[in-house]
């Protein structure tokens, strides 16, 4: 009796040790519609789109393996269409990994300033400024983003939902990423002006959540409004650290990460200001 208890006691605790593993090894994946045919497909922080057509699936960025793996069995769920395009919205590997899992069957599109491959996959086609595609009823809208995060960022837009996919120059009430990766930020600032030039309604951002195309307006106001203090200060002769401590951007206090990337905006835009002599 003593033993079966002590068995059954192992047991469970060794049942909840897994069940706790899993919980925490399992990535938070789903695919949500954001519009007629057009999804999102959710793996932890990043975010792709998926575009169900008559000709077949159309997605943009693999994020990863096992991500990319994940989505074409779910796929099954929405269609019997395999995916026939994959278009990568930059080469940042955080976004782009994965690709292999559809590039057998499916036709790949990237920006031509990518490498000649992406985690092992050659794309297709590439464009320059930009590219309008004609798939199973829907049209693409495919534009290069110019140099500042990475320089083959790309956007896409969705019609007839006039969606755009948006992917780390600028999301919906949401800081940009630590401190912004030494990019060229006037030039970051740029393409989410080329973003504003866009005709599109629903903003669909690879981090964060769905906004509306006023959405990178306000993005780019953030980033300029940051660029003018730090600026202003650096010229003042203050130091990185004691504009991390003033450079406060409270009106943006309830956007996305504001607690722990505002000190990091900060220090990467002095970085930026001092390392392309504009303090002097
Ligand atoms: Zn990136």
């Amino acid at each position: 009796m003593y033993k079966h208890i002590l068995k059954l006691l192992i047991l469970t605790v060794s049942m909840g040790i897994v069940s706790t593993a899993i919980a925490q090894d399992t990535p938070k994946r789903s695919i949500t519609k954001v519009a007629g045919d057009v999804y999102r497909f959710q793996n932890n922080f990043h975010f792709s789109l998926v575009v169900l057509t008559n000709e077949g699936v159309v997605v943009v960025d693999p994020i990863n393996r096992e991500a990319a793996s994940w989505l074409k069995t779910e796929l099954a769920t929405l269609t019997d269409k395999p995916v026939s395009h994959l278009i990568y919205s930059h080469s940042h590997l955080d976004h782009a990994s994965g690709g292999l899992v559809y590039s057998g069957s499916a036709t790949v599109i990237a920006h031509a300033n990518a490498p000649e491959a992406i985690d092992g996959v050659k794309p297709d086609v590439r464009f320059d400024a930009s590219e309008t595609l004609q798939i199973g009823g829907k049209t693409f809208e495919l534009t290069w983003l110019g140099e500042g995060h990475g320089n083959d960022l790309i956007a896409v837009v969705v019609r007839p939902e006039n969606v755009a996919f948006i992917t780390d120059a600028a999301a919906p009430k949401r800081l940009p990423w630590r401190d912004m990766g030494g990019a060229n930020l006037d030039g970051w600032i740029n393409q989410i002006k080329t973003i504003e030039s866009l005709d599109f309604d629903i903003f669909a951002p690879a981090h964060g959540a769905i906004g509306v195309k006023a959405d990178a307006t306000d993005a780019r106001i953030y980033m300029e409004k940051l660029r003018q203090a730090v600026l202003t200060g650096l010229k003042a002769g203050k130091t990185t650290d004691e504009l991390v401590a003033e450079v406060m951007m409270e009106d943006y206090a309830d956007w996305q990460q504001y607690k722990d990337w505002r000190p990091l905006n900060v220090q990467g835009m002095a970085n930026f200001i001092m390392r392309s002599g504009q303090a002097n």
